[in-house]
């Protein structure tokens, strides 16, 4: 059979994510926490397994809403935010506008759902190209705009005022999602507070990043007209019991995942203030749970230090020269270190 003709041309024109699992000791690939959380025996004992969970995540999106000084109804659950992204796109449509290099899922999801994506890339301090993104929205009217802030995979946040540039210059056109999954790890404020004073703003958060990424839980915080266009789409059950019940449980005693919020700031500073000692690598400042950084040979460096157990991501095809290290637990972060200046050294890169 012919595949092709079958298939949507624009899944056909995707490759399937790469999330394979590559063995190693020290996993410094996907931006997890190194600190999770356990002991939730008691809290899923009496999940009733036969019932279906509850569609509207009400305890948990309860507990969001106090934490965001929101109202409930100003919450979208998703399973990951990943799947928030999926709904928006299906729910607006395209034109869907994003800086480049960003998160890939934007621009992913789209082509998948046959929308147009629209790609400027950012300039070289790694901010928007506030000009070309206005001159683009002008010309091509996107639906969606997804701003990543802290971004992936450069570590910055982009400026505050291209951003409320791009809101204002958009109001009553498009909406414009300022993706906050590493919102956590950042000194800057991020767009929570501005979610009254702009109707075309949606916040995108998750809690995958801060020690949760199995329970897949991302919420989208907007008003409550956007919430509940998107909300048609959603699919009923989309977060199992587990994931809400456990997800309330850690986010009720809040001071857990700040404590290891505030340890993994610290050891990016650490981290970051050790690599640019390493003759040869050219780390890029953060504001997230990893760190960007530049060798000379980044796929020898990338494959020496996996031979020896140390696996980060290889962001050669998307930002040349570099390699994305995640914040890990001192220890880890330390083989890393060690690691990488051998290779550095061994392979003369
Ligand atoms: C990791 C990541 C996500 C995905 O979050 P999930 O909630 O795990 O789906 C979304 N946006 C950005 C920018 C990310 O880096």
């Amino acid at each position: 059979m012919n595949i092709k003709k079958f298939v949507k041309s624009g899944v056909y024109s995707l490759t399937a994510y790469q999330a394979k699992e590559i063995p190693c000791k020290v996993k410094l690939d996907a931006n997890e926490s190194p600190y999770g959380f356990k002991g939730f025996y008691n809290i899923v004992k009496n999940i009733e397994t036969n019932r279906y969970p509850d569609p509207e995540a009400k305890k948990l999106k309860n507990i969001i809403a106090k934490e965001f000084l929101v109202k409930p109804e100003n919450i979208l659950q998703g399973n990951g935010s990943d799947e928030l992204i999926y709904y928006l796109i299906a729910t607006f449509g395209g034109p869907v506008l994003f800086p480049e290099p960003t998160f890939s899922m934007y621009g992913i999801i789209a082509t998948a759902l046959g929308e147009k994506t629209i790609s400027i890339a950012l300039d070289e301090s790694f901010d928007l190209d506030i000009d070309q993104i206005i001159k683009r929205i002008k010309k091509e009217k996107p639906k969606l705009i997804f701003l990543s802030s802290p971004n992936n995979p450069t570590g910055n946040c982009f400026s505050s005022e291209k951003i409320l540039k791009i809101i204002e210059e958009t109001a009553q056109k498009s909406l414009v999602i300022i993706d906050e999954a590493y919102q956590p790890f950042s000194s800057k404020k991020g767009f929570m507070p501005l979610l009254s004073d702009y109707e075309n703003l949606v916040i995108m958060r998750t809690l995958s990043k801060i020690g949760m990424a199995a329970l897949r839980t991302g919420f989208l915080i907007a008003n409550a007209d956007i919430i509940n266009q998107v909300n048609k789409v959603r699919l009923p059950f989309n977060l199992n019991s587990f994931s809400q019940a456990i997800a309330c449980e850690v986010l009720k005693k809040k001071e857990l995942p700040g404590k290891y919020i505030n340890a993994i700031c610290n050891e990016r500073d650490r981290l970051f203030k050790n690599m640019i000692k390493i003759k040869g690598v050219e780390p890029y400042p953060s504001e997230a749970n990893f760190i960007l950084f530049k060798v000379e040979k980044p796929d020898i460096v990338y494959q020496s230090m996996l031979k020896n157990g140390v696996l980060v991501r290889n962001m050669n095809g998307v930002v040349k020269g570099c390699l994305r290290v995640t914040v890990g637990t001192p220890k880890e972060n330390n083989i890393f270190l060690k690691e990488l200046r051998k290779s550095i050294l061994n392979t003369g890169a």
